[in-house]
């Protein structure tokens, strides 16, 4: 390689080889490169990544360094201030390119405009790119210019367009002749230790582009035929488990839509089945640009006359909900899953968090944290958006007065108890028509099933139908 000044990409939540725009630059610009990850806890405020992240993230940038190295390439690993740090990084590698994928949300682009502005400022050229998304939040538009808030006619208008065709997988980049000095992964403490609560996880997810992509296959082979079919039903395990993957950049949704697409034209997958899951995916790309848009949404209700509604603030109701303990068994399936796994279950999501709302009528803003600190896959735009969904006030929400029944959302979707029962082992005797309202089960079949409630299993800790109607009223003393 001639003596050319290096380039550097900054790697973010795009750690991934293929269809990389930032890393695909830097390899076409005939520059020797490297590659940098910083760990900002400083930048995000509130919003620094939650612990099942942690835990994620050190295992995919254990998979990516062993990537670049393969290919010839480094990982610079840094912590600190993204604004201070990129910068310094440059200059230590004497790069006069530096690219990245762009960021959309809040924060994240405060901070890529102030580190671009600061290269710029030493004279070192920066490209930026799209590498998260398939659109550009704020590129569809209504036909009044606004974004939407509506996702029935965005997918329309998404579905009109052309998705961008997908980049090759960089295969080669040379590492600079002087590099940096890096942290040591080990040195961030991001796995967890005293108590190592991410046991199952080891066994539940492979971290890494490699492990995203062996996932996707798997699932595009044996569950892409019926998603429609199954993806409600928590207990058939039917849909992709990309979510995580999507979030750090590991698939690139270019990919995915590219890949699917491929089998729907050449008959593998049914259309309506395959659609399903693309318009799964655009959801990802609605809550994008919503949060773009509107950054407000993290702490503020999109519909501003929530900001008026009583919330309880019951500590116990709390814990018992993060614990998985309320008594109500689709709900604490649900959250013994996301304790233990760091996922939940999308149908599970919605009806954990409706109970959150709307039964415990606690502030979702607290259900919210809960969910940023448990998921592998919390993401700044699905989770806020999907929270203010569930409680009413956001975009194209499920109006408020419409309260999930637990046990009648457990019944029609885990009809079997299967979910519930792997979850729940101490229900797992339970015959199905019991399992999500043990309460109303006679005393000689708990005792058949060994279950005794309060001891074995918890009772409810509230009654639905009258918190149900609580929650109307408090709702009905803000709509005016
Ligand atoms: C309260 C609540 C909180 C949530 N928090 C998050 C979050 O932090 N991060 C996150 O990625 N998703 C979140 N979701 C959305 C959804 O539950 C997950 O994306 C989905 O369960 C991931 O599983 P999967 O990859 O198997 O999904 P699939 O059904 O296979 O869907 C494919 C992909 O489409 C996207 N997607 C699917 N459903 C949605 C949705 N409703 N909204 C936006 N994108 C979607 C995801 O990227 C997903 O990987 C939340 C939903 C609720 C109700």
């Amino acid at each position: 390689m001639p003596d050319t000044a290096p380039a550097l990409v900054w790697l973010r939540n795009d750690l991934r080889l293929e269809d990389n725009p930032a890393l695909r630059a830097a390899a076409d610009s005939d520059r020797p490169a490297a590659c940098l990850y910083v760990l900002d806890d400083v930048t995000p405020g509130d919003w620094a990544m939650g612990g099942a992240q942690r835990w994620w993230l050190h295992k995919s940038l254990e998979a990516l360094a062993a990537e670049l190295d393969r290919i010839g390439s480094a990982l610079i690993l840094r912590r600190g201030d993204s604004r201070g740090v990129v910068p310094s990084v440059a200059q230590e590698v004497g790069a006069d390119l530096v690219t990245w994928n762009r960021r959309y949300i809040g924060w994240q682009k405060e901070v890529d405009d102030d580190v671009a502005h600061a290269l710029q400022e030493q004279e070192i050229e920066v490209r930026t790119f799209r590498g998260t998304v398939l659109f550009e939040p704020g590129e569809i538009r209504t036909g009044s210019g606004n974004i939407y808030k509506v996702f029935g006619p965005y997918w329309r208008k998404l579905r009109e367009r052309e998705v961008p065709e997908k980049l090759a997988k960089v295969q080669k980049l040379d590492a600079p002749a002087k590099l940096p000095s890096s942290d040591h992964l080990g040195d961030w403490n991001l796995l967890p230790t005293q108590p190592n609560w991410a046991g199952a996880f080891e066994e539940t997810w492979e971290p890494g582009e490699r492990g995203g992509r062996a996932r996707w296959l798997s699932w595009l082979k044996s569950n892409a035929t019926s998603y429609d079919e199954d993806r409600n039903f928590p207990g058939r395990d039917a849909s992709s488990r990309q979510s995580p993957h999507l979030h750090f950049g590991e698939t690139s949704p270019v990919v995915a839509w590219h890949d699917l697409r491929e089998r729907i034209e050449d008959g593998d997958v049914p259309e309506d089945q395959g659609e399903s899951w693309l318009s799964e995916l655009a959801w990802r790309e609605f809550h994008h640009q919503l949060l773009c848009a509107h950054p407000e949404m993290f702490d503020k209700p999109l519909d501003a006359k929530f900001e008026r509604f009583e919330w309880d603030t019951d500590d116990d109701a709390y814990r018992a909900w993060t614990k998985g303990q309320t008594g109500y068994p689709i709900v604490d399936a649900g959250m013994r899953q996301l304790w233990q796994t760091g996922w939940m279950h999308n149908r599970v999501r919605m009806i954990t968090g409706s109970f959150f709302v709307k039964d415990l009528l606690l502030d979702w803003r607290r259900g919210m944290a809960w969910f940023w600190d448990c998921l592998v896959d919390a993401d700044p735009a699905n989770n806020t958006a999907q929270w203010q969904w569930i409680a009413g006030c956001g975009a194209d929400a499920s109006p408020f007065f419409r309260v999930f029944n637990p046990v009648g959302q457990g019944e029609r979707f885990d009809p079997e108890g299967a979910y519930v029962k792997r979850w729940c082992p101490e229900l797992k005797d339970l015959p199905k028509k019991h399992v999500h309202a043990p309460w109303d089960a006679l005393a000689d079949v708990l005792k058949k099933a060994g279950v005794v409630l309060g001891k074995d299993y918890p009772e409810p800790i509230v009654e639905h139908a009258a918190r149900r109607d609580e929650a109307l009223a408090r709702y009905k003393a803000i709509k005016t």
